[in-house]
């Protein structure tokens, strides 16, 4: 099956072995009936197994094109998950341009822990090297990364993270595998907060790990029923419903996302915009190998660039909603060093470009003309 076809059937072969329901059923039950004492139907207690939730996690493992998928009750639960395959005394490498919400789990919680996090720049990605010890059990890679939109080469970290035989885990929340698929190029393990693109309806949080080597699966499936961090069946079934349709979003966003990170770039009042689909961009060549478009994430500064500005522009804004988060189909701008990106220290912030008149807009699916229309009377 190709990827816009996996979407909507992947791992949806028998969804109602009872009434043929096309679309999985939400199964709101905490327990299974029992036969006799342990005959059951593969479900037993929804903490370690429930049939909305799987439906949801073979679609997941489909579209990435792995093995097994595992769901949470956020991203933040995935990742926590992912976390607690380490001890105290192991060491992880990250990039140091990360979700705010990650930093603040990785040092807040788990360098507590005795986990060591090196938080490093992989433009270079042998500069990462330096770190790796006997001591380093895993690479942590968001690409493209938020806000500042940087592209990590994927297929180069794999080939550390095998000389080094570490595992790579990529967060793929912005690219998602419309875009971009890591398991494919050598990852180990993909997360996702599917509150995002995934969902793709701003009506649901969710997060999500896929792997391919059942070793690796039953340790995390483990984790996901130890620690119980797992989504309900309602949530499970509104993410596999926004699945459904994110080979159409997607598109939308890619084209909406190049018409706007144009007009930003020959606007006066704009300063620098971020966005791999530009040929000057950094890491415009690793972005064309390893992702099939540019999505529709973008950051810029303003030309004055000072908070005052960005603070004005933003609350002008009437169809670009001021918010959190990003990925849905409407269309959101945000304010990474007071809103997002808080929890990192500004000294840190300003180390990878998080300046105060950075402003990161998630475009929609709303017609273009609109969007630039709202851009253009704020920036005026
Ligand atoms: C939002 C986000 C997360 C965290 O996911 P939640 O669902 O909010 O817990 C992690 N990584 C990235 C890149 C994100 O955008």
């Amino acid at each position: 099956m190709k990827f816009n076809t996996r979407t909507i059937h992947g791992g949806q072969e028998d969804t109602d072995p009872a009434y043929g329901a096309v679309m999985s059923p939400i199964y709101q039950t905490t327990t299974y009936r029992q036969s006799t004492p342990g005959g059951h139907k593969g479900f037993e207690y929804s903490r370690s197994g429930n049939p909305t939730r799987a439906a949801l996690e073979r679609s997941l493992a489909s579209i990435e094109n792995g093995n097994f998928g595992l769901a949470f009750g956020s991203g933040l639960a995935a990742i926590d998950a992912a976390l607690k395959l380490f001890r105290s005394g192991d060491e992880i490498i990250s990039t140091n341009d990360l979700y705010g919400g990650t930093y603040r789990l990785f040092t807040g919680i788990f360098e507590q822990l005795g986990i060591k996090f090196h938080f490093a720049s992989m433009h270079e990605p042998g500069g990462i090297e330096q770190y790796i010890n006997k001591n380093t059990r895993m690479i942590w890679v968001e690409t493209p990364t938020n806000p500042m939109m940087n592209i990590i080469d994927i297929e180069a970290m794999v080939r550390i993270a095998k000389k080094h035989k570490v595992l790579l885990a990529v967060d793929n929340t912005f690219a998602t595998p419309y875009l971009q698929r890591p398991l494919e190029l050598g990852a180990d393990i993909v997360m996702h907060s599917a509150t995002k693109y995934l969902g793709g309806h701003s009506d649901v949080v969710l997060g999500a790990l896929v792997v391919r080597d059942q070793d690796l699966a039953e340790k995390l499936h483990f984790i996901q029923k130890a620690s119980g961090a797992i989504c309900g069946p309602q949530d499970s079934f509104l993410v596999l419903r926004g699945i459904k349709t994110l080979h159409l979003r997607m598109q939308r966003h890619c084209e909406n996302g190049e018409a706007v990170a144009k007009f930003l770039r020959d606007h006066p009042k704009v300063g620098k915009v971020y966005w791999p689909g530009f040929e000057d961009h950094p890491n415009h060549d690793i972005a064309k190998k390893q992702m099939s478009g540019f999505g529709g994430m973008i950051s810029f500064t303003t030309v004055e660039d000072t908070l005052q500005s960005a603070v004005k522009l933003v609350e002008k804004l009437k169809v670009f909603t001021l918010a959190e988060s990003l990925g849905g189909v409407e269309s959101l701008a945000g304010h990474p060093a007071s809103m997002t990106h808080a929890s990192i220290p500004k000294e840190e912030r300003a180390k990878t470009g998080i300046v105060d008149s950075l402003i990161r807009l998630s475009v929609g699916i709303e017609d273009e003309e609109d969007l630039i229309n709202d851009l253009k009377q704020g920036l005026d």
